[in-house]
């Protein structure tokens, strides 16, 4: 190969990689844009036991914990099963507010 070829290759694998970033960089800022379009634990009505834990800033440990002995009102579609919180009792809950406060929060019978 000569000088001049290989100055030549060079020079595309330079302009081969930086189209590489430019289409990375893209493909980051699609994955991004994707990610931020989920709503915000905030403005989520029902929330799970992770969700929970971060809008109590309570460790998960202690959600699941005063769901079990009825502390925290939350709702599970069978026994054992995952744990299911509307923000407003998580509110409830953080306010000091009993069961039967919660469950009206809440807005379930249940
Ligand atoms: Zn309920």
């Amino acid at each position: 190969m000569t000088t001049t070829r290989l100055v030549e290759v060079a020079a595309r694998l330079s302009a081969a990689a930086e189209e590489l970033a430019l289409a990375t960089a893209a493909l980051i800022n699609i994955v991004d844009a994707t990610q931020t379009e989920e709503k915000p634990v905030a403005d989520q009505l029902w929330l799970s036991s992770a969700q929970a834990s971060k809008r109590s800033h309570r460790t998960a440990s202690t959600v699941s914990h005063a769901a079990v002995n009825g502390l925290l009102h939350g709702h599970q579609a069978v026994p054992g099963g995952r744990w299911v919180f509307h923000a407003d009792a998580i509110d409830a809950w953080l306010r000091g507010h009993d069961a039967t406060r919660q469950r009206e929060a809440c807005g379930c019978d249940g």
